[in-house]
């Protein structure tokens, strides 16, 4: 059974992070004029004002800076898998840099794969990349230490 679950909607700036995602790189916009990585993806650096930038590729490694077990009321294809968790993970090589998304057991494994007592606020954890049928890859996260 095929539950909905809402889809990125990748915007110009942001493209090539689901480029690299499909590619099972996970990528981070960097300045080139300075060097300093931003997300979300925007046309100007925050820091320089430069408009260069490119796309660096990281380790796919990061900590749980924090989560949510998200409550009722939920979409539909979101409560059929609750309790789940979006956990927010601060990325090893970049920690300014925080990325949304699942803690999961495997690439394709429902939302709902790890067990909220299992879920520690620092535990390392690495990227893995979700591709569903009908949409972009999504990002979603390991932990190191099973
Ligand atoms: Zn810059």
């Amino acid at each position: 059974m095929t539950t909905a679950l809402l889809q990125p909607v990748p915007d110009e700036d942001g493209a090539p992070f689901f480029t690299y995602a499909a590619r099972g790189e996970l990528r981070v916009q960097t300045c080139a004029a300075c060097a300093e990585p931003r997300f979300p993806p925007r046309p100007c650096c925050p820091s320089c004002q430069s408009f260069e930038h490119l796309w660096k590729r990281t380790n796919g490694r990061g900590r749980i800076w924090s989560y949510v077990l998200p409550h009722p009321p939920l979409l539909p294809g979101y409560a059929a898998q609750a309790p789940y968790n979006v956990v927010l993970v601060e990325l090893a090589e970049h920690p300014r840099i925080r990325l949304v998304g699942n803690l999961v057991e495997s690439a394709d494994a429902p939302l709902n794969s790890v067990a909220p007592d299992r879920i520690r606020i620092g535990a390392p954890v690495k990227a893995v990349f979700h591709q569903p049928a009908d949409g972009p890859t999504v990002l979603r996260w390991l932990l190191e230490r099973p």
